[in-house]
């Protein structure tokens, strides 16, 4: 195992070889999966494509493969709409509405909403949950809540230019009745109360903000960081809701395969259905990968395996 810490020209060239390495290893994993085809709009991601940046807490970037990619975010952008509704209405609120638990479910299921009591959703980073939280965003309009949730997002990433990608979000809502009856359901049920088609376009556009591998490193690294900026230390996330970000990615942040993810990796992390996911390892570094190629559970196939190497590789699991 060797040494991650970064803090000499020559074992950052030994780190970059290494993540190189990783990288041609894991590249055909890509075959044992397919692109989401359900979202048509990502059904033209190029599944062959692997990436990596890391974003260590001394403030070093480490990259490899095809980091220069632009993807959305997708379910990963759930983990930031999570820090921004308690920032906005504080713990009591968010989780009267939402609750705490893993659904061993796939992430757009519908089952658990109806046989569990009262029926809010089980957590916040499968689809039920977060669009219970998408409603808790402030802000009157949807432009208002996707400006709200872009300057979070620019800030935490230290990129100004970050958007949403408007093809994507489009065709999400053309295509997104399993996401519609979910929101009606728990309207019924007094999840929360509004309209529908506001809070969903808020919704797909959130899922559709476009980002690199570097962006994702760079939020992972607040979060390895307790909320705070890497380089001012400036608390953009107050700790105790990084904290509890976090611990969400560790139980829920892969879905139905999060148990497994925390055996083999063991950092919090979240998916998307883009091939993205978000790593954060705490007081040592973020991570971001791409990988459009999924398994079964909807991660990406060769990012979840390239993770477990790194774990290996550099001894990251807080386990
Ligand atoms: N926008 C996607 C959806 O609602 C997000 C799902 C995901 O990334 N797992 O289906």
């Amino acid at each position: 195992m060797s040494k991650l810490i970064v803090n000499s020209a020559d074992s950052s060239t030994v780190f970059q070889q290494e993540l190189e390495e990783l990288i041609n290893n894991h590249r055909q994993d890509a075959n044992l999966g397919k692109v989401a085809t359900y979202i048509p709009e990502l059904a033209k991601s190029n599944p062959k494509h692997l990436g990596v940046s890391i974003r260590l807490l001394s403030g070093e970037i480490v990259e490899a493969g095809d980091v220069r990619v632009p993807f959305t975010m997708q379910s990963i952008s759930k983990v930031l709409t999570l820090a921004l509704a308690l920032m906005d209405h504080g713990e009591e609120y968010v989780f009267k509405r939402v609750g705490m638990e893993p659904t061993g479910d796939p992430f757009n299921s519908i089952v658990k909403l109806e046989t569990i009591h009262p029926n809010k959703p089980l957590n916040p980073m499968i689809n039920a949950g977060a669009i219970a939280v998408s409603s808790m965003i402030r802000g009157n309009k949807v432009e208002k809540k996707l400006e709200r949730v872009l300057t979070f997002i620019r800030k935490l990433s230290k990129n100004s230019e970050i958007s949403y990608n408007e093809k994507v979000a489009e065709s999400e809502s053309k295509t997104s009745d399993l996401n519609r009856a979910l929101a009606y359901f728990m309207r019924e049920h007094e999840v929360f109360e509004g309209d529908i088609e506001e809070i969903l376009e808020f919704y797909f556009k959130h899922c559709a903000i476009e980002v690199h591998c570097l962006d994702l490193a760079n939020i992972g690294a607040v979060f390895a960081n307790n909320g705070q900026d890497v380089e001012t230390g400036e608390t953009l996330i107050p700790p105790k809701i990084a904290r509890i970000c976090k611990t969400f990615m560790v139980t829920c942040g892969m879905y139905n395969a999060s148990g497994e993810f925390a055996i083999q990796a063991g950092f919090p992390a979240k998916s998307g259905v883009s091939g993205g996911i978000l790593g954060t390892v705490p007081t040592k570094m973020g991570i971001g990968v791409l990988g459009p190629s999924l398994d079964d559970k909807g991660n990406s196939v060769a990012g979840v395996k390239l993770l477990e190497s790194m774990s290996d590789r550099w001894n990251l699991s807080i386990f």
